[in-house]
């Protein structure tokens, strides 16, 4: 992935959300190519270290070839560096080239290029959150709470109060807690019971931040291969929320959009966490007609997940600006199971910026009420959830579909 292009939202000139030109994920990049080449471990660790590195870097990597200090970063060798360098100076590496042509593995290499498609590096991330947008786009002043997140109840590494305390610290006002649900065992999902046992706990954690906090009661559930949930109706309407996420069948190459559409559809569902559940440079996730989910989406009022967590950032900008032209309300989420990853959430409210996403259409900004009038809606207890949820109430100057993200 070099540079995203999208002929029709260039038509008026303007620089739309489809140019992001991330340098410092297409030199990581680079190097990750450079690494699936490479014929010992040892090798491969190496290139794959310096990637992350460069990944990570909170500053555009042409700074630090220009400025010579290139091999200050760590883990960048010498050959990591000449790629990066030619990059820099010429927009290409001969180096990869020649090494991908003396291998034979072009094919291969432009696949798992796919794999890295629509990331955003850390220093992208930092020019998402800091460039001016177009008006109403959402950012972090906006942004009231995280609604994906796990705990030790399942297999989050803090407490519930402590992720809350985290949070408050972090200047926000309340958050979804969304422990796994028992149909995924591997990450010690909670049963019914134990749920019972955490909203006791969440009960006491309100009572006590009562004006200052509020925590949402979710769960995580799985979205089964037909499109069905782990967790039951009854169940289900238990919850002030349900993040309905996929957690297999991530791998296949047949279109799922069935699957997709049947999770979207089921009562008491809020929310679609990370759609296409795909893994950076490892997984492709879930293939669908994505176009068809949002409609679907949009049409019962439940939120698209961008999930900020680095390796998954699903969905992308790219997706995300799809998502938005078919109406959709969007939740923006760090899916942490640590405090440090709290700050996930950027990502997600960068790549809402890059798709120009209002935050009108956000539900993590809007206030406590119209929280809880959206999520009983979800579970058809008032409202008509056959209208477009929180997006219905979008002022008039919301975004037409090819407004450009940066005014
Ligand atoms: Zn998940």
């Amino acid at each position: 992935m070099v540079t995203h292009r999208n002929k029709s939202s260039t038509d008026r000139g303007q620089k739309s959300a489809a140019e992001v030109q991330d340098a410092n994920l297409v030199a990581a990049a680079l190097l990750y190519d450079m690494a699936s080449l490479q014929g010992t471990e040892r090798s491969r660790f190496g290139y794959k270290r310096a990637a992350k590195a460069i990944a990570r870097l909170n500053v555009p990597v042409a700074d630090l070839v220009r400025a010579g200090t290139l091999r200050e970063v760590p883990f960048v060798g010498p050959a990591s560096a000449r790629i990066i360098t030619e990059f820099v100076t010429t927009g290409a590496s001969p180096t990869v080239e020649a090494a991908i042509a003396s291998a034979g593995k072009r094919a291969a290499i432009v696949a798992q290029r796919a794999l890295r498609d629509g990331f955003l590096s850390h220093a992208m991330l930092a020019e998402a959150l800091e460039s001016p947008t177009a008006e109403g786009v959402v950012s972090t002043r906006d942004y009231r709470g995280d609604f994906q997140m796990h705990s030790t109840w399942s297999d989050g590494t803090e407490t519930i109060a402590a992720m809350a305390q985290a949070a408050l610290e972090m200047g926000h006002s309340c958050l979804g807690i969304t422990d796994h649900s028992y149909g995924l065992p591997i990450a010690r999902g909670i049963s019914m019971a134990q749920a019972a046992r955490q909203w006791l706990e969440v009960d006491e954690l309100n009572a006590r931040l009562a004006g200052r906090f509020r925590v949402f009661k979710g769960i995580e559930a799985n979205i089964l291969v037909d499109g069905h949930l782990d967790v039951q109706p009854e169940e289900r309407a238990l919850f002030d929320f349900v993040v309905a996420s996929p957690h297999s069948q991530l791998r296949r190459t047949e279109d799922q959009t069935t699957r997709m559409v049947n999770a979207v559809k089921t009562c008491g569902v809020a929310i679609l966490g990370h759609p296409r559940g795909r893994m950076f440079n490892s997984r492709p996730g879930v293939s669908a007609d994505w176009d068809i989910v949002f409609e679907q989406a949009a049409r019962r009022g439940v939120a698209i997940e961008l999930d900020g967590n680095w390796h998954r950032q699903d969905i992308d900008y790219l997706l995300a600006r799809r998502a938005l032209e078919a109406g959709c309300i969007f939740a923006l989420d760090s899916d942490a199971h640590s405090i440090g990853e709290l700050r996930f959430s950027d990502y997600a409210i960068a790549h809402a910026r890059l798709a120009g996403v209002p935050a009108e259409r956000v539900i993590n900004c809007w206030p406590d009420d119209r929280l809880e009038e959206w999520m009983r809606e979800r579970h058809g207890r008032r409202g008509s959830s056959a209208k477009r949820g929180g997006a219905r109430r979008a002022p008039r100057s919301a975004p037409t579909p090819r407004r450009p993200r940066r005014g």
